[in-house]
C-alpha cells in the first residue's frame, strides 16, 4: 500500500517503540527498521522523513552501529534521537566525545524557538536527557539551536537540507513537549498530510482482506483477549459466515470471562462468527495436576491449547485462512521489522499449530501499536468493556496460581480478583492504574474465624503502571480501599484468611507471579 509514512532507524536504543508510536499518534504512519537496512531499500519506500534512534553505543568507536553519509543526501529530512544525532554529527564532520558531566534525567533545556523543531514550544523547557557522550562541536553547515549548563550542543539544525538533531529524547514523557516536537518534525518540517487514521485503516483492510479471501473458508482462535477479538471481528465484516471462530475455555480465564465472551461472540451477540466454545476446563485441570513449576505449567497450557483448538478445526475440516491476532511489537521484537513477508513464523503470541490444515495466514493487526488495535476494535464497536480489559497472560490464571493448580484454588483467585476489579471500580481508580489483579500465594498460614482456628490461604494483590513497558513501578492504592478489598475477601472467598499486598516494582519483581 502506498501510504505516507516515516521510517525510524533503529540503533537499540531502549525507546525505539515509543518513537514510532508518537509519531502515530500525530496520525502519521510509521515503521521502525533496523539500523542495517540498505540505502536502496530505504530510498524505494520513499519515505517522509527518517528518525534515527538513541542506542547505547558511541558513535566514534571503532565498528559502532553506523549508517552511511549519503542518507543524509538523500534529499528526505532526517531528524536524530540522542546517539542518532551524535551519529549524523559524527559522519558529517562535526566532533563526538565522552562528556565531561553524563545527563541523565528531566533537564532543563534553553531552545531557540524560530526554529521549525521548536515552534511554539516554550523557549525553556523541560527535557529526559540520557548520554554520557556529547556533541563537543557540531558538523560544518549546522547551527546549534538548543542548549544546557552542561550540553553545549543539546540540538543543531541544518534548516536547508532538512537535518535535525536533538540529544534529549522527545519520545520520552517526561520531555513535557516532546510530542509538540515530534508533530513539528512530520508536519512542519516533513510536510505530511497526516492520513493514518484508524477508521480509515479499518475499512481499507476490511476491504483488502475481503479481496484476498475471495469465497475461502477462515478460521480464527478466539481468546476473549483484545487482539483476537478485533481480529474476528473485523474477519468477520470482510467475509460474514466463511469465518468460523473456535473458543477454547480451559478454565482459567477469570470470573465469568467466559460467558462473557459468549455474550459478545456467541450466536446471541450481535456479531456473525460461527461461534464454537470448547469447554475445556476438566481436561485442562486435569493436565496440571501435581505440576508445580511455572514453566512447565506454561507449556502444558499451551500444548493443550493447541491440542483442543487442533481436534475442533479437524471437525470443521481443511480451510484456507488462518486468522492471528500478531501486533506490531511481536514483528518488531521478532526482528522482522517491516518486512512485508505474508507469514511471520506461527510461533507467535498464542503459537498456533502448523499441522492445523490451511494455506495462508492472515494477520490483520501485523501493523498496529496495542493502542491502535483498541482504537480499531472501537471503530468496529466493539464494547468499550472488551476493549479495555485488563491485560491478562496467555496461560490466564494458570501462573497467577502459584504453585500446582486445582479447579478449587482457581475458585479462589477468582473470586478475590473479582473483588478487587469491582472495589478499583467502584473507587475510580481503574483509569489510573495501569494493572491491578489479585493472585494466589501458595502460603497458608493460621488464622482465626468465628472463635476457630483456621488454616488458609494468602491472597496477594498487586498493582503496577508501566510508563516504557520495561519497568513497572507500584501503584500507591488508597489505604481504604485496600482495606475494604481485604475485607470483602476474607469475608466472600472461602479458604482465604489473609490478603498481603506486593510492593515488589519491576526490575527485579516482573509483573506476572510466575
Ligand atoms: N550511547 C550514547 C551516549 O551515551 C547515546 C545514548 C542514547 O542514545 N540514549 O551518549
Amino acid at each position: 500500500m502506498n501510504r505516507e509514512k516515516i521510517i525510524v532507524i533503529d540503533f537499540g536504543g531502549q525507546y525505539n517503540q515509543l518513537v514510532a508510536r508518537r509519531v502515530r499518534e500525530c496520525n502519521v504512519y510509521c515503521e521502525i527498521y533496523s539500523y542495517k537496512t540498505e540505502l536502496d531499500k530505504i530510498r524505494q519506500m520513499k519515505p517522509k522523513g527518517i528518525i534515527l534512534t538513541g542506542g547505547p553505543d558511541s558513535c566514534y568507536r571503532e565498528g559502532a552501529a553506523s549508517c552511511e553519509r549519503a542518507l543524509f543526501e538523500l534529499g528526505i529530512p532526517v531528524l536524530g534521537l540522542c546517539y542518532g544525532a551524535q551519529l549524523m554529527m559524527h559522519v558529517l564532520g562535526g566532533h563526538v566525545c565522552k562528556a565531561p558531566v553524563r545527563e541523565y534525567g528531566r533537564i532543563e533545556v534553553t531552545v531557540n524557538s524560530s526554529s521549525p523543531l521548536f515552534a511554539n514550544v516554550e523557549k525553556k523547557t523541560i527535557c529526559w536527557m540520557s548520554h554520557n557522550d556529547y556533541i563537543e562541536r557540531a558538523a560544518p553547515g549546522f547551527e546549534v539551536i538548543a542548549h544546557t549548563p552542561d550540553c553545549p550542543v543539546a540540538a543543531v539544525q541544518w534548516k536547508e537540507k532538512k537535518l535535525y538533531g536533538i540529544q534529549f529524547h522527545p519520545e520520552v514523557l517526561h520531555t513535557v513537549e516532546g510530542t509538540r516536537m515530534l508533530s513539528n518534525f512530520v508536519y512542519e518540517v516533513c510536510g505530511c498530510a497526516g492520513d493514518w487514521r484508524m477508521d480509515a485503516f479499518v475499512d481499507n483492510t476490511i476491504k483488502t482482506i475481503r479481496e484476498r479471501v475471495g469465497g475461502g473458508r477462515v478460521l480464527c482462535a478466539l481468546s476473549g483477549g483484545v487482539d483476537s477479538s478485533v481480529a474476528a471481528v473485523m474477519l468477520s465484516k470482510a467475509v460474514g459466515d466463511q469465518l468460523t471462530c473456535v473458543f477454547v475455555d480451559h478454565g482459567l480465564l477469570r470470573k465469568n470471562e467466559g460467558d462473557e465472551v459468549e455474550e459478545v461472540f456467541g450466536p446471541n451477540g450481535p456479531y456473525d462468527l460461527n461461534f464454537v466454545r470448547v469447554n475445556a476446563q476438566e481436561r485442562f485441570y486435569g493436565k496440571l495436576k501435581g505440576i508445580e513449576e511455572p514453566e512447565q505449567k506454561r507449556k502444558i497450557i499451551g500444548e493443550e491449547f493447541i491440542r483442543v483448538f487442533e481436534e475442533e478445526a479437524k471437525k470443521i475440516g481443511a480451510v484456507d485462512f488462518l486468522v492471528q491476532g500478531t501486533i506490531y511489537p511481536d514483528v518488531v521484537e521478532s526482528g522482522l521489522g517491516g518486512e512485508s513477508a505474508v507469514i511471520k513464523s506461527h510461533h507467535n503470541v498464542g503459537g498456533l499449530p502448523d499441522y492445523v490444515d490451511f494455506k495462508e495466514i492472515i494477520e490483520p493487526l501485523r501493523d498496529l501499536f496495542k493502542d491502535e488495535v483498541r482504537k480499531a476494535g472501537l471503530e468496529l464497536g466493539i464494547p468499550q468493556k472488551l476493549v479495555y480489559r485488563q491485560p491478562f497472560p496467555g496461560p490466564g490464571l494458570g501462573i497467577r496460581i502459584v504453585g500446582e493448580v486445582t479447579a478449587e484454588k482457581v475458585r479462589m483467585v477468582q473470586e478475590a480478583d473479582a473483588i478487587y476489579r469491582e472495589e478499583i471500580a467502584k473507587a475510580g481508580l481503574d483509569k489510573s492504574i495501569g494493572q491491578y489483579f489479585a493472585a494466589l500465594t501458595n502460603m497458608r498460614s493460621v488464622g482465626v474465624m468465628g472463635d476457630e482456628r483456621t488454616y488458609d490461604y494468602a491472597v496477594a494483590l498487586r498493582a503496577v503502571s508501566t510508563v516504557d513497558f520495561m519497568t513497572a513501578e507500584v501503584s500507591q492504592i488508597p489505604w481504604d480501599v485496600l482495606g475494604k478489598v481485604a475485607n470483602r475477601i476474607v469475608n466472600e472467598v472461602r479458604n482465604v484468611s489473609r490478603v498481603l499486598y506486593d510492593v515488589t516494582g519491576k526490575p527485579p519483581a516482573t509483573i506476572e507471579f510466575e
